[in-house]
C-alpha cells in the first residue's frame, strides 16, 4: 500500500508518453537522436530521438498502461488514476479526445 502510494507523489521525471517514473526504467530514459538520454520518455517508448510507436493511439495507450499495472500487480485504483492521467501527458495534451 505504502509503495504505491509513494509512487503518486513522484510527479517529477514522469515518462511524457506513458507517465511510468523514469526512475523505474532500467535503461534510466530513452534515447535521442546524438545519444544522450531523454528527460521526457522511457526506454520503453522512446528511443534514438523517436516514438518506437509513432502510431500508438491515445487509448492504446492508456490500455497498455492498464496491463502493465496489472502485471505488476497495482490496486484497481492505481490503474484507475495511471490510466487517467495518459491524457495530461505532454505527447498526448494536444490530441483530440
Ligand atoms: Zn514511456
Amino acid at each position: 500500500m505504502k509503495k504505491w502510494l509513494r509512487q503518486l507523489e513522484i510527479e517529477k521525471n514522469r515518462c511524457q508518453s506513458c507517465g511510468m517514473p523514469l526512475q523505474f526504467d532500467p535503461q534510466g530514459g530513452g534515447t535521442e537522436s546524438d545519444g544522450s538520454h531523454s528527460r521526457d520518455y522511457c526506454s520503453y517508448c522512446y528511443a534514438d530521438g523517436t516514438f518506437k510507436d509513432p502510431q500508438l493511439t491515445l487509448e492504446a495507450m492508456q490500455q497498455r498502461v492498464r496491463q502493465l499495472l496489472r502485471k505488476r500487480q497495482a490496486p484497481w485504483y492505481i490503474r484507475a488514476y495511471m490510466a487517467h492521467r495518459v491524457p495530461m501527458l505532454k505527447r498526448w495534451r494536444s490530441c483530440k479526445r
